[in-house]
């Protein structure tokens, strides 16, 4: 293996990493640092965060005989489930292209990966192919990211129920990009004992603070407690995530404005030559050059100031494909302006 790369962004327009391009206002700033200052930092955190797991609950509307787990980053969450699960012979199911966590995270253990691929060329979930896949390797775990990363799109929704109805272990709904889809599968939780729906904070605007949560019946959450670290989410997460989840108004404003840039990017993506672009509900789009290569691409946007993810060669279907983060409106057309140049 090789340690996950990221690459450095400099002063560059970034691009890259599904990040929420938008400040926080001067005064909501203020009455944060004034909750941070109020923090003992000598004193360990709330090792159960009750205080968060309270504002949680009440603004997401999770309901009651739903638990709820803490990790840092949803990545951990992956790393805390592929722990628990991990026995030699087992698998782990995934469909491909998808987010590279999942796979990466398996690879550490003595667990065996498999990748279903997408239909082409729309990306669907191949339920067939998966069911199939199911039934051939018994996964004990799969991962489903709803809407995808790096494809952008939200799977058909009775062909994931499906999935979690013939699953033989977890399903892991990854409702990463939820903010900006209006979509979940968490009130499905108490009809599958096996359902779990995970979520992060980093693409709310809060990428900083390394929050992810994850939500199952508690019969599935006790037992993976036993493997979380007693202080994995530090005092100064749980305060600022409690402190912006009383100020919810502010991040729905902020997605309202990402999903009207979603709309306008992927129009002036479409309306380009020699360019394939795929809908997207998550906060960023994929799109597919037809006009000289995505290495081309990529380099000559590096040298314009503008950093994207080039996905060539990361997959058979990604094939000179690109993906851009929805950024604020200004960066949108920087980024529309380069492209079109380079085309
Ligand atoms: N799941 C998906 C589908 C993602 O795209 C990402 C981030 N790229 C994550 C999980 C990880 O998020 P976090 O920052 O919470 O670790």
């Amino acid at each position: 293996m090789r340690a996950y790369h990221v690459p450095p962004a400099g002063d560059m327009i970034k691009l890259d990493a599904m990040e929420n391009p938008y400040a926080w206002p001067e005064a909501l700033k203020q009455a944060w640092h004034e909750k941070l200052d109020a923090i003992a930092i000598n004193r360990y955190p709330d090792p159960a965060a009750l205080q968060l797991k309270d504002r949680l609950r009440e603004l997401m509307a999770i309901p009651d005989d739903i638990s709820i787990m803490l990790g840092n980053g949803s990545d951990e969450l992956i790393q805390i489930l592929a722990v628990a699960l991990a026995q030699p012979g087992r698998h782990y199911l995934a469909p491909e292209p998808g987010f590279v966590m999942y796979r990466r995270i398996t690879e550490t253990l003595n667990v065996g990966y498999c990748g279903v691929p997408l239909t082409q060329p729309d990306f669907a979930l191949d339920r067939a192919a998966m069911l199939a896949a199911i039934a051939r390797y018994q996964p004990a775990l799969i991962f489903l990211a709803w809407p995808n990363n790096p494809t952008g799109n939200l799977f058909d929704k009775g062909a994931v129920l499906d999935v979690i109805k013939h699953a033989p272990g977890l399903v892991v709904i990854d409702e990463a990009y939820h903010a900006f889809s209006g979509q979940s599968l968490m009130l499905h939780i108490g009809e599958f004992e096996n359902l779990l729906v995970m979520r992060t904070f980093s693409k709310s605007g809060l990428a900083g603070i390394r929050l992810g949560y994850l939500l199952g019946q508690a019969s599935v959450l006790e037992e993976l407690e036993k493997i979380r670290l007693p202080y994995n989410i530090n005092s100064l997460t749980q305060a600022t995530a409690a402190f912006i989840l009383g100020h919810a108004h502010v991040l729905e404003e902020q997605y309202r404005r990402i999903r009207a840039g979603r709309e306008s990017l992927f129009a002036g993506l479409s309306h380009m030559q020699g360019i394939q672009v795929w809908p997207s509900a998550a906060n960023f789009i994929l799109f597919r050059t037809r006009t000289g290569t995505a290495d081309e691409i990529f380099t000559g946007l590096k040298q314009r100031g503008i950093l994207i993810k080039n996905l060539h060669g990361s997959h058979p279907l990604l094939e000179n494909c690109l993906r851009v983060t929805i950024g604020t409106e200004e960066e949108n057309q920087s980024f529309l302006e380069a492209l079109k140049q380079l085309l």
